[in-house]
């Protein structure tokens, strides 16, 4: 009997929308989504502002700290690729910026987080084309 193939990571598609947020991963930075006709940012990446619903948009970089709003523990993973990390923590961050963001936390255990922790976020190259934001405690 042969071992089953692991299954590949999973790993995001960029859209139109994306892009620029995908390609400020790429340089190691955070790029938001600023609607170019009331100003506000907005996050995760799409074609029509919440606020005002212009479809005007551009990315500007933001800065990578936040505080924690809340994580969970995961035992088991979404994706079986993700075995043999588990148990991971997954936060949801306030960035500074003003949106929420979710990622990895690493390097703190579970007894150690409160709400509110500052958090900063880092990036980790996964190929070439393809690089993740993660966090860790600031
Ligand atoms: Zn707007």
């Amino acid at each position: 009997m042969s071992t089953p193939a692991l299954p590949e990571r999973p790993l995001p598609t960029p859209t139109r929308e994306s892009q620029g947020y995908w390609e400020g991963m790429q340089e190691h930075e955070l790029r938001l989504q600023h609607c170019t006709a009331c100003g506000k940012v907005r996050h995760y990446p799409r074609p029509v502002c919440p606020h005002c619903f212009s479809m005007e948009s551009e990315y500007r970089k933001a800065p990578l700290g936040g505080a924690i709003h809340t994580w969970t523990v995961c035992h088991h993973p979404f994706n079986f690729f993700f075995k043999a990390s588990a148990p991971y923590i997954v936060a949801l961050v306030d960035m500074d910026a003003g949106v929420r963001v979710n990622a990895p936390l690493r390097g703190v255990t579970e007894a150690d987080l409160r709400i509110g922790q500052r958090v900063t976020m880092q990036f980790e190259m996964v190929n070439k084309e393809t690089t993740l934001p993660y966090f860790v405690a600031a």
